[in-house]
């Protein structure tokens, strides 16, 4: 069976560049995806932030309120206090007072510890708030950067889609199929030269007769090791041929 070697090797090196830019277009979406969850992530830390701070802020109006009620109570026990005959209605009335104001310290307190509180969370809301806005312009640039660059993929697939049917056209359809079952199965590589007697492929050493057939022949030897269609490298218009494409 007759052999277009040089068919063969610009075939391998096309589907090579055809493998390489559909492995490199398939990154594009899971980059994407990616960035996705990074945002996703960031907004649910923010919210997060953002309940706590609405509910602390609930917290001090209801504090708010409460300090007016307890001192609208101490007024009325204090007019209560100016009309008290006997001494023992006085004491316990004062120890009335005594009581709302302790609980009034009490929650001004809470209430001063709410304000830092507060402070702090709003501080962290805020660069939250701009870290995500940049990192979202960044997803957006990175998106486009990704999207463009799935195009230019596209339009290398197409040429080299072309590319690639011009030369099966040209081959003979036997070997073609065979070149299509060793690709498929030879991690890429279904064809290689044979330099010095090595199959470059494997690195096993060709029988002399083997190798005495190859350089002479035009005809379809493969390696006796790794079953690789193989051709002699050495050969002045493989080896400036196939370093050309
Ligand atoms: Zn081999």
């Amino acid at each position: 069976m007759e052999i277009d070697i040089l068919g063969l090797i610009q075939l391998q090196d096309c589907d090579k560049k055809i493998k390489q830019a559909s492995n490199k277009k398939k990154l594009g979406p899971i980059k994407i995806q990616g960035l996705e969850e990074e945002l996703g992530e960031g907004e649910m830390k923010f919210q997060k932030e953002y309940d706590l701070l609405d509910s602390l802020q609930k917290e001090r109006r209801a504090i708010g309120q409460d300090v007016q009620e307890l001192e609208s109570k101490a007024d009325k026990s204090k007019t209560k206090l100016e009309n008290i005959k006997s001494n023992k209605e006085y004491t316990a009335a004062l120890k009335e007072i005594d009581n709302i104001v302790k609980e009034k310290t009490q929650i001004e307190d809470r209430e001063i510890q709410l304000m830092e509180e507060i402070e702090s969370l709003e501080k962290k809301c805020k660069e939250y708030k701009s870290d995500q806005a940049e990192l979202r312009k960044k997803f957006e640039q990175e998106k486009k950067n990704i999207e463009t660059e799935i195009k230019k993929l596209d339009r290398e697939l197409k040429l080299f889609e072309k590319e690639k049917k011009k030369i099966t056209d040209s081959i003979n359809k036997n070997i073609l199929s065979t070149y299509n079952f060793l690709i498929e199965r030879k991690n890429g590589l279904a064809i290689g030269p044979v330099i010095e007697g090595v199959c470059k492929s494997c690195h096993m050493k060709l029988p002399p007769q083997k190798y005495n057939e190859l350089r002479k022949g035009e005809l379809m030897q493969t390696c006796p090791n790794c079953n690789r269609i193989i051709y002699w490298g050495e050969n002045e218009k493989f080896i400036m041929k196939s370093g050309e494409i």
